[in-house]
């Protein structure tokens, strides 16, 4: 079945072709790693492992590089300001290497806890530096570049169709771009590729460069990445919708100045989220709920956050509220409900997965990740007159691409509050080497219906 996908930079949806037959090259841009990602960060990590997954689905051997900002992203988009690394370090009176660390593994954390698959491969900005200074070397012979008092800066106006992924006027953008003034660029949309350590400052992460002391430009990194691990496989690259008018709009410039030839086919954009009241949700704006909080601490399992997110197309902003999660959780546990009364039946001996459920489904997906569509489609297969046995087979290959882990629900129920304190005290007392503790809080555990597991990927709770 075909595949169509929206393509930002067409501005339409038409049919998925792979450079190279049966693979996909993918990139995702990452985190910058100063603090926690926000839930509507989330969003969009999850509709790009929804991309994934459909990709998969439908038999292409799918290549996924995903980079690690931990240097060079400024307060401002455009080069100014303060980096982010460096001002959270000083905040929390640690190196910026430790809070590169921390927040990456908080970010990997929180992506299991989703159910996203890993990148095949994660880069780190601070490990491609060679890479990017050659980069900046190729444009700088090929008349792209020009320096100023405070680092080398790309002359966007000898690219054409800088505005080619924005497709917004010219004017506009640069009137965007003169909110944060640098009387020394040559126009207000040029970025900087290199920029300077301070005069008199020792910066915590800088290297040297023919051109001076100093650091990458944030946008180079993604160029350079996925040049570097994807080669000529540069099928579709992805973020949020805010990084189309800057960060995307110069990596397109500056691959492109570099190589001559055109960097990524496809481009696709998540919408944000909106908070009730309309705001979007974003660590500018103060209002941000992370994954741990909003879901892990309150005791609701992550994955009804997933859920959530099915409900509204990736284009569209999704709104959140107390009253949608709520939707969702009850939304999920109806779904898991449902799958446990088929579960019995097992999974059909034969192997054999309703070929008319399953068209519907793929016609969902396969219509630019159309999930609301294809819960849909999930609901008419479990309402429909089909074998139990034949229902679950289905609703197990369905779930290769919701990775709802329906496979495996009995770790996945919300625990009632009371057991849920005592899991993570007892998560606690183990992690202190507590033992008896341990042991007790067990028992107490047990004598509440449920039961603890210890195994290699953590401790699992069944209820009994
Ligand atoms: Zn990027």
């Amino acid at each position: 079945m075909k595949l169509y996908l929206y393509n930002s930079l067409t501005r339409s949806k038409v049919e998925f072709k792979a450079v190279q037959p049966g693979q996909v090259g993918l990139y995702t841009c990452g985190p910058t790693v100063y603090n926690f990602a926000h839930i509507g960060n989330l969003r969009t990590y999850i509709f790009e492992d929804i991309l994934r997954r459909v990709l998969l689905y439908n038999g292409y051997r799918v290549k996924h590089v995903m980079n690690i900002t931990d240097v060079g992203h400024l307060t401002g988009d455009r080069d100014m300001g303060e980096d982010k690394m460096e001002r959270r370090a000083l905040r929390e009176g640690r190196t910026a290497w430790e809070i590169a660390e921390f927040y990456t593994q908080a970010f990997k954390n929180d992506i299991k806890n989703l159910n996203i698959l890993p990148p095949d491969i994660w880069v780190k900005a601070t490990d491609t530096i060679d890479e990017q200074i050659a980069l900046i070397k190729t444009l700088e012979e090929k008349g792209y570049t020009y320096r100023t008092s405070d680092g080398v800066y790309f002359d966007t106006s000898k690219f054409k169709d800088y505005t080619k992924l924005s497709h917004q006027k010219l004017e506009s953008l640069q009137e965007g771009a003169r909110v944060e003034k640098n009387p020394e660029k040559r126009n207000p949309t040029d970025f900087a590729l290199w920029k300077f350590s301070p005069h008199g400052v020792q910066r915590q992460m800088e290297w040297d460069s023919s051109w001076g002391v100093g650091f990458p430009g944030w946008h180079l990194e993604c160029s350079v990445m996925s040049m570097k691990f994807l080669g000529d496989q540069l099928d579709i690259h992805c973020g949020g919708t805010d990084h189309i008018d800057v960060h995307h709009t110069n990596e397109i410039a500056q691959s492109e100045a570099a190589t001559g030839r055109p960097f990524f086919k496809w481009w696709m954009h998540g919408a944000f989220l909106i908070i009730a009241g309309g705001k979007k949700m974003a660590k500018s704006e103060g209002n941000f709920l992370t994954l741990d909080h909003a879901f892990v601490k309150a005791g609701i399992h992550p994955l009804v956050y997933r859920f959530a997110a099915f409900q509204t197309h990736y284009r569209k902003p999704m709104e959140y509220s107390d009253e949608s999660v709520q939707a969702a959780r009850n939304g999920l546990s109806h779904l898991q409900n449902q799958i446990r009364q088929i579960a019995g039946a097992g999974a059909d001996p034969q192997n054999n997965i309703s070929a008319e459920h399953k068209n519907k489904f793929l016609e969902a997906v396969n219509d630019d990740l159309n999930m609301p569509r294809a819960m849909a489609a999930v609901q008419e297969l479990l309402k429909s007159n089909i074998n139990d046995g034949q229902k679950y087979t289905t609703i197990l290959d369905f779930d290769r691409v919701l990775g709802l882990d329906l496979d495996n629900l009995a770790q996945h129920e919300d625990l009632p509050s009371e057991v849920q304190k005592l899991v993570d005290a007892r998560q606690k007392a183990r992690d202190a080497r507590e033992w008896e503790a341990s042991d007790r809080l067990r028992d107490e555990i047990q004598a509440l219906g449920y039961m603890v597991q210890d195994t290699p990927e953590g401790m699992k709770v069944i209820k009994t």
